[in-house]
Formats: C-alpha cells, structure tokens, sequence
C-alpha cells in the first residue's frame, strides 16, 4: 500500500478484516505516519487473521500480488478531481516507476485522484503491461448508484444490477438503458411494483451519484471507507482469480470507439489483472455521453506536462 492516508489506511483496515493478505507492508512519504498506522492495524490482526503488517520501503514491493497507490493530495472542497492532476501526476509517475522496477511481475491498482489519468499516467511510467495497471475507475460511482437505486426500489444493493462508466467524475455516465433488477429494467420493475418513477428520479440519482464526493467531502472533508471496500473488492477478485466483472479503468483498445484512454466500462478481473474489457449495448445518448467522458479525460492527460 503506498500511501498512508484515509483511503491507503481505510483499505488496509478492509483488508485486515478480510483476511485475504499475509503480509501488508504500508509506505508513504510521511514515515511516521506508515509507521503508526502500521502499529495500529496490527494490533487488530489478534481479532482478524494472521497477518504480518509493517511500514516498509519500495523494495518491500518485490514479490507483492497488488500494490495498491492512494498517495497524494486530496480533492479540495473548491477542486474538481481533473484539478488535481497537476498536483498528483508527478507523485504517481514516480511510484510507479519505483514499484515497476522491484516487482515487474506484479499489479499496480491506482486509487489516487483523478484516477483515470493517474491510471494512465502509472501504466506509461511503470514498464507493466496495461492489463497489470489498473484505476479504481468507478467502482466507487457503480456502488453508489446501486445503492442509490436500492434505496428508492427498495430491495438489497446486491441485488440491484448496473454501471456507472467513463470518468471517475463530473463527465460519468450511469448506464440507465441495462440497469436491472432481476433482468427487469428499472422503468418496468417500478411499474410492477407500485414505485414513482419519472424523469425527475433518474435526474435526482444521477446527480446524487455524481456528486456525492462533494457533499462528503464537504460534511467531513474526505471519503474513504467506500472506497477502501471498493479496492478492497477489486483486489479480492485479483487475489482468487475470481473474473468478476467491475467498472474499474482500463486502457481502452479500440472498444466503444475509444483508443488509448484510460476509463471506466465493466471488466474482467483476474489474477491476470483487466483480462477483458466489455463493450455494453448503450443507448445513442450514453454512447455520445461515453465518447465525451473520453475526450475530457484525453484533454487532461494532454495538459499534463510531458513525462521526464
Ligand atoms: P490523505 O492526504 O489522507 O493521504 C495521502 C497520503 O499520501 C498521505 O499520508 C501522504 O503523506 C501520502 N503521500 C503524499 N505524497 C506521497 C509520495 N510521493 N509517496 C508516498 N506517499 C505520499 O489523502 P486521502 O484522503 O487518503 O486520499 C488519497 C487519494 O485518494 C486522493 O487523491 C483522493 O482524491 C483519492 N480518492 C480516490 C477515490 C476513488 O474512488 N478513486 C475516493 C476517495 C479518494
């Protein structure tokens, strides 16, 4: 885990409980603070699973299945998380590189903001293969949607099927048109069941979607345990080898139109990393909304400086 924050932390304190890793090793450029946090999750490993936890160094990385990277700044209440990359880019370019170096046989799971291009931007500079460099994506934007959802039809999140694709941020696009409740869309599962549902109510969850880091993060200035989980849940499904599909951001190839962006669609995750992405039947305003995403997040990656 490089980076020790709220996100690193809160995923390791996930990770612990899940018994899923025998060693965690946590880095960050702030020592003392991998060395606290290292302490504290230890000493939770008695009501958990063995685990060997310390606050290590980037050769500690040999050897790691995924090393996950939440290093660097925040989002700012006033920020948008494309602002951010400037500020980051450079932090991940050289983790990156760093882990690339001393663990080229393993995966590189990217949380850090804006996430899309930080994904992009650790492929280039790691010397992995882009199946092993992966962006949180929108995992964290699909679960809140799902919940979103479950709460107004009022049945379990797990139960409640869909995706949020593209960026992870303002240009997201909730995938409406397969949204599905035990394969009936969500229009015909609400008129089954007595449920208002208009064109208010798709604009109220999307927006709620989308916005829901800011109105965290302006009640208490920071999100991390659903994302800690998210990660959490990504890595699992790398560790077991297990083909579960998640929006996490992948190089696109061509899929959708799109070539050589990093973004969010639904992927096969595996011990191999991204195995496949999907190409999902969309709508022709989600596929337009999709095309754009793309752009804003080529414009970012464009406007970062060039790599040293
Ligand atoms: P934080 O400030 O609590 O933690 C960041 C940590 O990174 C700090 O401990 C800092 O010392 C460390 N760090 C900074 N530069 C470093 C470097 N060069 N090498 C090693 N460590 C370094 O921040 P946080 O709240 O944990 O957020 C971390 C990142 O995760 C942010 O970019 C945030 O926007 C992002 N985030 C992503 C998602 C998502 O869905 N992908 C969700 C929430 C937050």
């Amino acid at each position: 885990m490089v980076g020790a924050g709220h996100v690193g932390a809160s995923f390791a304190y996930a990770l612990v409980l899940s018994g899923l890793a025998s060693e965690i090793v946590l880095i960050d450029a702030d020592r003392r603070r991998a060395e606290g946090e290292a302490m504290d999750l230890a000493h939770a490993v008695p009501f958990a699973k063995p685990a060997r936890i310390w606050d290590g160094d980037y050769p500690d990385c040999a050897g790691a299945a995924v090393t996950v990277v939440a290093a660097g700044g925040g989002q700012r209440p006033d920020e948008t998380r494309l602002d951010l990359a400037r500020r980051n880019a450079a932090i991940a370019a050289s983790i990156a590189q760093r882990v690339g170096e001393v663990n080229p046989g393993g995966t590189i799971l990217v949380a850090t903001n804006p996430v899309d291009v930080l994904a992009h931007v650790a492929w280039r500079s790691s010397g992995l293969p882009a199946e092993r460099v992966i962006g949180s994506g929108t995992i964290l934007d699909t679960a809140r949607f799902r919940w979103l959802l479950s709460d107004h039809l009022g049945v379990d999140p797990h139960s409640v099927h869909g995706f949020v694709i593209g960026e992870h941020g303002d240009s997201e696009v909730p995938v409406w048109s397969s949204a599905n409740v035990a394969g009936m869309r969500i229009p015909d599962f609400c008129a089954a069941n007595g449920i208002p549902f208009d064109a208010s109510i798709v604009h109220g969850i999307d927006a709620r979607t989308r916005e829901a880091a800011y109105e965290i993060i302006e009640r208490k200035g920071a999100t991390y345990y659903a994302v800690g989980a998210g990660l959490l849940r990504i890595v699992e499904a790398i560790l077991r080898d297990q083909r579960t599909v998640l929006s996490v951001s992948a190089l696109t190839r061509g899929v959708h139109g799109i070539e050589d962006v990093y973004l969010s669609l639904p992927a096969i995750v595996g011990r191999r990393g991204v195995e496949r992405v999907l190409q999902l039947n969309l709508s022709v305003v989600e596929a337009a909304a999709l095309r754009r995403s793309a752009e804003i997040l080529r414009g970012a990656l464009d406007g970062l400086p060039a790599p040293a």
